[in-house]
């Protein structure tokens, strides 16, 4: 019998299972799977291969099961369990880290318990993985464990078959394993208990750096406004919201909203934080995550964790150890230098990481799990996809919140959160991490994807590739759908909607308010938001003021400039000017039809937000304020394809003149963009017959939007199709970019 799985305590099942009903034989990993070899009453090997099938170890995922019967019989006495041997094609998935099971737990804080209060404790069943992995087979040896020479007790639990600890490779203890250090700003060991130390600390309202799994935290007393202000200016983060960390659900419940549903998201084995409806009396002070209703929290996933919460009502402000934008610190030295002015003090471990990971971001959308950000305790898990890939293939995925993706047979690997590709640091975890992914899982790609973005630096990455026969240039919204298509396991036609800050299009200009008829081969453009100039092309982004100018100036002409609004007043006529000498040149002022710089538009209009300190901040407040949805909705023009929003414009520039409050156009226009999609879904269906409605893109985060679209499409009787495996924004592109190159393989049609 022969069964691919990841390799979390499968082989000592398997042992177990085996004893019981007295079979004899052998089981091993050999990297193309677990081999499994038994001999018996052939009723008890049925009931064997039963229970594997039905049963299996909580974290193990088979991926299939092969079985041969009759083969010549072997003198076995009892049955073993064989060392790992690495040949073979490596095929085993390595497992993505798991959260700090109960049992482990409850060890923790046994005192009689030999591994009281040691906060590196772990088994089979939990612990670091993916993150601590070399290369493979997934071995001790192989891991950055492989520096601690385990003692006599902890060997004996992991040659032990029944033992919990059998084969958990980063097993250790307080006498052989891994030791915390608690050091000062200036490097200095500070003496003492690290953990009372570092408990101490936070308390009297210090900032910590802390190594965690994959990384380090910046952690401080998240109730302490003055600390939570001081953290963001040292940070330079102004606005982006805080993740909190609490030690159990009650204390998270003081400040949030939590169904059970969400519980079990907090509580799943990958522990991401989960954006939870902030209480409206919450008193987590707002600095924490400003303009915002949603609150990010995650409860304890390492013994660490929950050592440092031990018996605290208070939750703390865990948010990821790096400056600003840049990617987060995972080495000793890195931290100590990069964040040497925002740390107080330094809380290390002597655990190596080999893979930097962020925490997880997810929701609660539908009754299921929709994630926004995919890295520790998700990737490297395989994505089922329900075709087959020809070839292997490597995407490159986009340029901001880039994912990569290797796939083969009916499996995509879709990379942890890289991050945005614009600093050096982040494009060498990307080449890096391809590299370390395709040793992993062994994939040899043939063909590789990109984006048609010619300055995105996966796309040059993709092009300077040698030895790739096949290279396919996938356009970003097009992947958008197929990434949504994809996460659902559907395939044929279907009415795309994709919604995004900015994509290249195959016009050249920037897309991003898409309509598509579409399946995994191609995307034809059926409707988009009427093109507008995006003055000072990236600098537009960053000020959402030029987008509502540019807006009303289509709107009411010149005349925009008498309408008396607080716009106005706020308004830099002579910045305004110069832009429009750029506009009228041509200069720097690409062409767009994205539906987020819309949102940014209004939310410039409103005045909610001028200029941004974050990706998606403007369209983020917007949704902040717009409380409920309220009629009538604004309209949207669509005429031969194109929606103009001029209307839209016009009736939030009335309502803003009659004094309706900003939080009543808010909401009338997320109902508007909502009817916009279902009367266009609705054309496309006369025309073509179709009614699956795909929706994907950045703007589908906005959850205000997405509830009452879904509603709307579902009154209408669509089917309708949102993300839940992979996140909506740009990091689900290498899904979709891998999907289309395997269409455009197998059809013969290559751009
Ligand atoms: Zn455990
Ligand atoms: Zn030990
Ligand atoms: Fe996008």
């Amino acid at each position: 019998m022969r069964g691919v799985v990841q390799g979390v305590g499968f082989r000592p099942f398997v042992y177990s299972s085996a004893n019981r009903r007295s079979l004899t034989g052998r089981v091993l990993n050999n990297g193309v799977g677990v081999l499994i070899d038994v001999q018996g009453e052939p009723a008890e090997i049925d009931q064997f291969g039963a229970e594997l099938e039905a049963n299996p170890p909580p974290l193990s995922i088979i991926e299939s099961i092969e079985r041969l019967d009759h083969l010549a019989p072997v003198d076995y006495r009892d049955f073993q369990i064989l060392e790992s041997d690495a040949t073979g094609a490596k095929l085993v998935p390595v497992s993505a880290d798991v959260a700090t099971c109960d049992e482990c737990v409850n060890e923790l804080f046994d005192a009689r318990n030999r591994r009281y209060r040691y906060p590196f404790i772990n088994c089979t069943n939990c612990g670091p993985r993916f993150t601590i992995t070399e290369s493979v087979p997934y071995d001790r040896r192989n891991t950055t464990m492989r520096m601690f020479a385990m003692c006599e007790e902890c060997r004996h639990e992991y040659d032990e078959p029944l033992n919990r600890r059998f084969h958990a490779e980063p097993i250790a203890c307080a006498r052989c394993g891994p030791q915390l250090r608690l050091l000062d700003r200036e490097g200095r060991e500070v003496a003492g208990d690290p953990l009372s130390l570092a408990r101490d600390l936070l308390q009297r309202g210090k900032i910590l750096a802390i190594k965690g799994i994959g990384g380090f935290h910046l952690a401080c007393d998240a109730l302490s406004s003055k600390t939570v202000a001081d953290l963001r200016s040292r940070k330079v983060r102004e606005d982006k919201p805080f993740a909190l960390m609490a030690n159990s659900l009650s204390v998270i419940r003081r400040y949030a909203r939590v169904s059970d549903e969400e519980a079990a998201l907090l509580q799943s084995p990958a522990h991401p934080i989960v954006l939870l409806q902030k209480k409206d009396k919450s008193s987590v002070p707002e600095t924490v995550a400003p303009g915002v209703n949603s609150l990010g929290v995650m409860l304890p996933y390492s013994p660490l964790h929950y050592l440092l919460l031990e018996n605290s009502n208070k939750p703390l402000v865990m948010t990821s150890g790096n400056v600003s934008d840049e990617p987060i610190c995972y080495h000793d030295d890195d931290a100590g230098q990069r964040l040497s002015r925002i740390a107080d003090y330094f809380l290390f471990h002597d655990r190596n990481i080999h893979v930097r990971t962020d925490d997880s971001v997810v929701r609660l959308h539908d009754g299921r799990e929709m994630i926004l950000r995919r890295s520790r305790g998700y990737a490297p898990a395989p994505i089922r996809t329900a075709f087959d890939f020809a070839r292997p293939i490597l995407a490159c995925g986009a340029e901001l919140k880039n994912t990569f993706c290797f796939a083969r047979d009916h499996t995509a690997f879709v990379s942890h959160h890289i991050g945005d590709l614009e600093n050096l640091e982040t494009l060498s975890s990307f080449t890096e991490g391809i590299e370390h992914y395709r040793r992993l899982f062994a994939i040899d790609p043939e063909v590789v994807a990109y984006d048609l973005h010619p300055e995105y630096l996966s796309t040059k990455y993709a092009l300077a590739l040698g030895n790739i026969e096949e290279k396919i240039a996938v356009q970003h919204h097009h992947a958008h759908v197929a990434s949504c298509m994809t996460d659902n396991q559907i395939d044929g036609e279907v009415i795309g909607v994709a919604f995004d800050g900015l994509g290249y299009g195959l016009d050249g200009k920037m897309w991003g308010g898409e309509f598509f008829v579409a399946d995994f081969c191609q995307a034809e453009r059926m409707a988009h938001l009427a093109y507008v100039p995006l003055p000072g092309g990236v600098q537009a982004i960053r000020e959402p003021w030029r987008l509502a100018a540019v807006y009303l100036e289509r709107t009411f002409g010149q005349a925009f400039l008498d309408l008396g609004l607080e716009f106005n007043r706020r308004l830099d006529v002579r910045k305004w000017s110069a832009l429009r000498r750029m506009m009228t040149a041509g200069l720097n002022c690409p062409q767009t039809s994205s539906m987020g710089r819309l949102f940014d538009a209004v939310a410039g209009l409103l005045c909610v937000r001028e200029a941004v300190n974050y990706e998606g901040q403007a369209a983020i407040e917007l949704e902040g304020i717009a409380t409920r949805l309220s009629h009538p909705a604004y309209e949207f023009k669509v005429e031969a394809g194109e929606i103009y929003a001029e209307a839209v414009i016009r009736s939030a520039v009335e309502n803003l003149l009659d004094g309706t409050p900003a939080s009543e156009i808010a909401a009338r226009f997320h109902l508007g963009v909502a009817e916009l999609i279902v009367k266009v879904a609705t054309q496309i269906r006369q025309e073509r017959h179709l009614n699956r409605v795909v929706l994907s893109g950045g703007v589908f985060q906005n959850m205000l939007l997405l509830h009452k679209v879904c509603q709307l499409l579902r009154e209408s009787e669509f089917a309708v199709f949102t993300h839940s495996r992979v996140p909506a924004n740009d990091g689900g592109i290498s899904l979709g970019q891998a999907a289309v190159a395997n269409a455009c393989v197998q059809r013969g049609r290559y751009n």
